[in-house]
């Protein structure tokens, strides 16, 4: 009997009640509700599509799920129950599959909250951003800062234990004492894990005269970074953060070289058999969905598929893949025997610039396992290149 095949599984969905003046994803302003059902139709179709495509690399197994946005939190149940339904057709997913959903405070209910439980959901992302109304109003959320306590609270009533907060530093005027309140704040929540990232805008975007100067901006890292590990947090990825055992288990298939399955518009996927299909050089595939969602739905209406971009890696490409995601796991690091085992042909100036690094202190070196140092933390794809270079 063939062995299964572990399969991650993306689900995108691009709606939230407002567009916040910062974001950058693949999100829009919710439209009428017959706009989101074909969306929501679309995405079972695609389900479909790719169940019976990959059916013969079966027998699959999924073990993780993501909903994310946009805002899933506003999925009707009638949806989720449907895709959730769907997805079994991929063959089985795993007993114990981590299905996370994200959610921004003002999008939850107990009872949306219970529902999400009685349907498997078992990690909850809940996007607070701040604890400071000046800077959730300079941001345009769409919350308040009760919002996010009422939601954290809603949801340990309803028996999530491995709750997630999202939150911003660099924010318009934000000092280390705005920070430091923030994070007093998130420390004494029972979330489990943490995504922290700075707030990057365009240079004409009218927020950018406000943000923090760059060595605040470095400051801030290290104070979130201190005051976390401080407190029983593991900084395991360089936005991420976690108690022990709970790291974000979908995303380090992203960090891994395991394969995903992108759902919905602008979804990415990466499945490494795929090249079988394909003819690829046996470094795997990685394909994106169409970005705009109404474009997305009318090309599933149509009986079509949603792939805009499919790529067969080449092994430069996947070299530099490895090395970037790996020097993210900053527990794990680049096990650098294996890299060179796997990527013979592209490592003959690896030592070298492993010297360079180490004596810019950017990285450790020890027992053949490359590891970002704190100095090299905001370095880490300066440090990829100067590794990957030929
Ligand atoms: S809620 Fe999140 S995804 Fe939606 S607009 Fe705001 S930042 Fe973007």
């Amino acid at each position: 009997m063939p062995q299964q095949q572990s399969l991650g599984i993306y689900i995108h969905y691009p709606y939230c009640r407002t567009k916040c003046n910062f974001c950058d994803f693949n999100a829009y302003r919710l439209p009428k509700e017959s706009v989101v059902n074909s969306y929501c139709e679309a995405l079972l179709k695609e389900i479909d599509h790719w169940a019976g495509t990959l059916s013969a690399f079966r027998p699959l197994i999924i073990e993780t799920l993501y909903f994310g946005g946009g805002t899933p939190s506003l999925i009707s149940i009638e949806y989720l129950t449907r895709v959730l339904k769907a997805l079994n057709q991929f063959g089985e997913i795993a007993g114990d599959c981590e299905i996370t959903i994200e959610s921004t405070p003002g999008s939850l209910s107990p009872s949306l909250l219970r529902n999400y439980r009685a349907l498997g959901i078992n990690r909850l992302s809940i996007g607070a951003e701040s604890f400071d109304p000046k800077m959730l109003k300079a941001l345009e959320r769409d919350h308040g800062v009760e919002d996010i306590f009422r939601a954290i609270e809603w949801a340990e009533r309803a028996g999530f234990d491995n709750l997630c907060l999202d939150l911003m530093y660099g924010l318009p005027h934000q000092t280390m004492d705005d920070l430091g309140r923030d994070l007093a704040q998130l420390i004494a929540c029972s979330a489990r894990h943490l995504s922290i990232y700075q707030l990057t805008l365009t240079s004409r975007h009218p927020l950018t005269p406000k943000l923090p100067k760059e060595e605040d901006l470095v400051a801030m890292f290290y104070a979130i970074h201190q005051a976390l590990e401080a407190n029983g947090f593991v900084h395991y990825e360089i936005s991420n953060y976690a108690k022990s055992g709970f790291e974000c288990r979908h995303n380090r298939r992203y960090w891994g070289d395991e394969d995903f399955l992108g759902l919905g518009a602008g979804a990415h996927s990466y499945f490494m058999r795929y090249q079988d299909a394909i003819g690829g050089a046996g470094w795997g595939v990685r394909w994106a969905n169409i970005m705009n969602p109404l474009l997305y739905t009318e090309s599933l209406k149509e009986g079509g598929r949603p792939t805009c971009r499919l790529h067969a890696l080449t092994e430069s490409e996947a070299f530099l893949e490895r090395i970037m995601t790996g020097l993210r796991l900053l527990k794990e690091g680049v096990n650098v025997s294996k890299l060179s085992s796997k990527f013979n042909n592209l490592t003959s100036n690896l030592e070298s610039a492993i010297a360079e690094l180490r004596a810019r202190r950017w990285v450790d070196f020890q027992g053949g396992v490359l590891k970002l140092s704190p100095e090299g933390f905001c370095f880490a794809d300066e440090a990829a290149l100067k590794l990957t270079e030929k």
